[in-house]
């Protein structure tokens, strides 16, 4: 069977979590072109998968006094006593971003300054908790909105080149950080929760605290947006400039060198639990969930600062058979706080739902109207994956519970 996006044509599934090698990895943005092929995820002999591979290491191999430690010791180093900021935290005020921060001011007296790339389109309670995050929690912060006109004409061709509607979006919050830290003299920027929790290409992703630059790093002169090479998108929108596509350019690797800068997770340094960080989260920077239930996942405190967020998750559903309540509940079975059977359940019940809240929003933003939005959404559903018989799609391939 033909397998679209270059990922395994056969899928194989975890046998402890619910995620399977048809996920792909993140990576540099501006190198994504329409037909990219992708890495999934690893998966051993053994049937598992390197989320849970790293999730039985972070509860039984790391001493996390001992990295506790390294930890002090890497933020002495870059500690400011004349009132200067000394780290970059960026983030939408999510629990994880509002929690980072608030663990490096308060706890390990640091002064971060936060940076936020703004979301497309912020929710309410998105919206709520940015402002709670910097009010409640006690916060400096930089909110930077690139031209709307543009990020309209970049999430349109992004949706249709990749259904990927918040790939340039992703690219801006993958590098504000370091360029922030560029412009301020800042030497440090620290990230929450490493790629490792949701798995990663190989195992050996997890041996160290930073973050991979190469994300945001591009030394080429061939760069793409949403699918497209920059020349391809300014021949097609004419009144695009150079000035318009400053904030979605990357940076070059001469100028990270030169300033030395230091991009860490501080989930390496201690144990990241995503619930514990909500919790956190809610207690000390007033974080607010959700006043209901996020479509497609049974969970309200996950991904909800942005509308796209729900139609972000519907797209990774079609392209590689894997919805947003297979992240929750794969997460929360490798956290011990659900069964696999029970993840199973809720998979069953609300993965694949449409994103019906805010749709119509993304939709206007976009300039599409439903009928060509679904026609895009269904040429880009895998043949491995997916076969329309008696008038609807059914996976194939799917784990036989999943489509009973
Ligand atoms: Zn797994």
């Amino acid at each position: 069977m033909r397998s679209l996006y270059g990922l395994p044509s056969t899928v194989i599934h975890c046998k402890f979590c619910l995620m399977n090698n048809q996920k792909p990895f993140s990576m540099n943005e501006t190198k994504n072109k329409k037909g990219s092929s992708k890495n999934g995820l690893y998966i051993n002999n053994e049937g598992k998968c390197a989320a849970c591979i790293y999730n039985e290491k972070k509860n039984t191999n790391i001493d996390w006094a001992v990295r506790e430690q390294k930890l002090k010791i890497m933020l002495a180093k870059y500690r400011k006593k004349n009132g200067n900021y000394d780290c970059i935290v960026s983030g939408s005020g999510g629990k994880d971003s509002s929690t980072i921060a608030h663990l490096l001011k308060y706890k390990y007296n640091m002064n971060p300054l936060t940076v936020t790339y703004s979301p497309i389109l912020y929710t309410e309670v998105g919206w709520r908790n940015l402002r709670n995050w910097i009010y409640v929690g006690g916060f400096d912060n930089y909110l930077f909105t690139p031209n709307g006109k543009i990020s309209s004409i970049l999430a349109r061709e992004a949706f249709k080149n990749m259904l990927h509607p918040i790939q340039p979006f992703k690219f801006g919050i993958k590098s504000i950080a370091a360029k922030m830290a560029l412009r301020f003299d800042i030497k440090l920027v620290m990230f929450g929760e490493p790629y490792a929790e949701y798995g990663s290409q190989s195992i050996n992703d997890t041996t160290s605290p930073s973050y991979n630059e190469e994300w945001f790093i591009n030394d080429n002169k061939d760069i793409y947006l949403s699918g497209v090479s920059i020349g391809q998108l300014k021949k097609r929108y004419q009144s695009i400039t150079d000035n318009d596509l400053i904030p979605y350019l990357p940076i070059k690797s001469s100028e990270l060198k030169k300033r030395k800068l230091n991009v860490e997770f501080l989930g390496w340094y201690i144990k990241w639990d995503p619930q514990e960080i909500y919790y956190y989260a809610c207690k000390n920077n007033g974080f607010e969930v959700d006043d209901q239930r996020t479509d497609g996942t049974y969970g309200r405190y996950s991904g909800i600062d942005d509308k796209f967020e729900w139609l972000h998750y519907y797209c990774h559903y079609i392209k590689y058979g894997i919805g947003r309540a297979r992240f929750d509940a794969s997460q929360e079975i490798r956290s011990g706080h659900i069964s696999r059977e029970e993840g199973i359940k809720l998979c069953k019940k609300f993965e694949g739902e449409r994103p019906k809240r805010y749709f119509q929003d993304c939709l206007n933003f976009m300039d599409i109207d439903i009928d060509e939005a679904e026609k895009i959404i269904d040429s880009f559903r895998s043949p491995h994956l997916w076969k329309y018989q008696s008038n609807k799609w059914t996976r194939v391939q799917e784990l036989k519970e999943l489509n009973e």
